[in-house]
């Protein structure tokens, strides 16, 4: 048994913020030091560990726990994922990284996303090492890398799996279970999302003369038009997910011009469209182009870049016997556990391209991740162990009384 506040207090104390794209550089960064204290604990258990670099001081780290029955023999191979990395402490209103208890509750950065999933998962993972319960599948415990800013670390797994050179996959698992806070619900589905930049060219001139040239921010005006009506009428019209609702548009940045006394010669934005399950990534993609390039006023070129983002909705299509084996073991801590969906994505979009069946179950509430004053319930954090421990003893099992 491991204490859990002990070690999540350690995975708060240990900076692992999330660049996010930004060129940065100080400790506070990357997830070096935590998968450093990871690879120390599963060794200190007596767990065979490896690590996958993903990008400069960004590795995953997986750990393996064998099964009561070979995977060679029908045994099952459950994957168990919780990302390492935050997201930045700017405007914090409590100190990020002295982690505080009080009331119940545990305050830091990363405490509920996703440091707290993180250690219900390994609280399990160790109390199932020590008491090896007899219909115990294999299970592998990941934590992954950059899971905010494009889920590089999820995407790489398949290639871990599939190289000959690594010894903790006996072979692609049959079930994964990612760690973020659902407050203990088992999320079967969510959105996914495009993200992309859109830039509208212009001829550059004085601005004393703006009659010979072409501001590409008033151009950019009409793609704005464009798209607010694209996600007030085009998105509400379009299909909806029973548990994800309708698929969301947003522009979250824009850039242009080169000064006050110059017509602006570029103006971009970054576009950020939610996918819902059903619908494909790349259709979508050119959905948006097509309905911009179509729209009244647009008698220019409107430029696109390839998607920076790309991240697959999760669909509750073929995930319905975990998620209920799941459920079946939450409801007896939990009566109300439900079966739900999200609007945020999660390392989920990137597994389930390798056809491994996934849901989202954790501690905590999407309302308090990221936040200012991030905290997790202790209780919470306790059930979602426990559940994860009641899950581990059997994996997925036939009926799910
Ligand atoms: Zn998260």
């Amino acid at each position: 048994m491991i204490e859990l506040e002990k070690t999540l207090s350690d995975l708060i104390s240990i900076p692992s913020v999330n660049p996010m794209g930004q060129s940065v550089s100080g400790s506070n960064y990357y997830e070096t030091e935590l998968t450093n204290y990871l690879q120390n604990f599963f060794e200190s258990h007596g767990l065979p560990w490896a690590r996958q670099a993903v990008a400069p001081q960004r590795d995953n780290i997986f750990a393996r726990l064998d099964g009561a029955v070979s995977p060679d023999n029908g045994g099952q191979v459950i994957l168990w994922d919780a990302h390492q990395d935050t997201v930045q402490v700017d405007g914090m209103t409590i100190p990020p990284w002295t982690p505080t208890i009080k009331d119940g509750r545990i305050y830091g950065r990363g405490s509920c996303d996703d440091k707290g999933g993180m250690v219900a998962m390994l609280g399990a993972f160790i109390r199932l090492a020590e008491k090896r319960p007899a219909k115990m599948p294999t299970i592998i415990m990941v934590c992954s890398a950059n899971e905010e800013f494009g889920a590089t670390g999820a995407a790489a797994f398949e290639e871990f799996w599939n190289s000959n050179s690594q010894t903790i996959f006996p072979r692609v698992p049959d079930a994964a279970i990612i760690a973020e806070p659902t407050g203990l619900d088992v999320v079967t589905a969510h959105k996914g999302t495009v993200r992309w930049w859109c830039r509208t060219p212009g001829v550059a001139a004085h601005s004393s003369q703006p009659d010979s040239g072409k501001s590409a921010i008033f151009r950019m005006r009409h793609v704005l038009d464009a798209l607010e009506k694209y996600g007030s009428e085009v998105c509400r019209k379009l299909p909806g997910h029973p548990l994800c609702g309708q698929p969301t548009l947003s522009v979250g940045m824009i850039k242009g011009g080169r000064g006050i006394n110059t017509v602006a010669d570029e103006c971009s934005i970054a576009l950020d469209r939610r996918v819902l399950p059903g619908e494909e990534v790349d259709a979508v993609y050119q959905q948006v182009i097509d309905h911009i390039n179509n729209y009244p006023g647009i008698d220019f070129e409107v430029e696109h870049e390839p998607p920076f983002t790309f991240m697959q909705p999760l669909s509750d299509e073929s995930n319905g016997h975990l998620a209920d084996c799941l459920k079946s073991c939450s409801r007896k801590i939990k009566p109300d556990s439900k079966i739900v969906g999200t609007p945020y994505g999660t390392n989920a979009g990137k597994i389930i391209q390798s056809n491994v069946p996934c849901v989202v179950f954790g501690p905590g509430s999407i309302e308090q991740a990221h936040t200012r004053d991030e905290w997790l319930s202790l209780d919470e954090l306790h059930k979602a162990s426990e559940i994860l421990y009641q899950f581990g003893k059997n994996g997925l099992v036939d009926s799910s009384g």
